[in-house]
């Protein structure tokens, strides 16, 4: 990504917003010139499927993972729910772009969840601690005699 006005990739994205057809539009100025412009990426996010612990396969629905987050973080007493919404559709949105820009087309439950970890721990820290809570405490349910190192990888 260069400025289109002076050529620099210095650039920061101060608003990003996504529609329900699929495309993210984001705001970009330029810490350069200081210009600003809009950029939009149409997500395909269509045959991505995710392989289970079992073994099965479905196909990747954005709106689970999206509902995962909002049930993590309402968990929470002091986020509003108009928080939460907002965190989880900005934590959703790194996330299908992550996928979409790794051109894969299986992801792991595991991967994905680690995934999820890695994007909403800047996002917020208070969903961060309660959904990996929640991913352990499933981990470890399913998981009971994985090595404990394995568990820390996680992190
Ligand atoms: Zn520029």
């Amino acid at each position: 990504m260069k400025c289109p006005f002076c050529g620099t990739s210095q650039i920061k994205v101060v608003n990003t917003r996504s529609t329900i057809a699929g495309t993210i539009w984001r705001r970009r100025k330029c810490l350069l010139c200081h210009n600003n412009f809009s950029t939009s990426e149409m997500l395909s996010l269509t045959g991505v499927k995710v392989i289970k612990r079992s073994g099965k396969t479905e196909r990747f629905v954005a709106d689970k993972v999206l509902l995962g987050i909002c049930h993590a973080g309402n968990e929470s007493k002091r986020l509003s729910s108009d928080q939460v919404r907002e965190a989880a559709t900005k934590i959703t949105d790194r996330i299908k772009s992550e996928i979409i820009r790794s051109k894969r087309k299986t992801i792991k439950t595991q991967h994905l969840g680690k995934l999820l970890l890695h994007q909403i721990k800047p996002v917020s820290l208070e969903i961060y601690y309660r959904f990996r809570a929640y991913f352990l405490s499933n981990l470890h349910y399913r998981h009971r005699k994985l090595p404990k190192t394995l568990i820390n990888d996680l992190d």
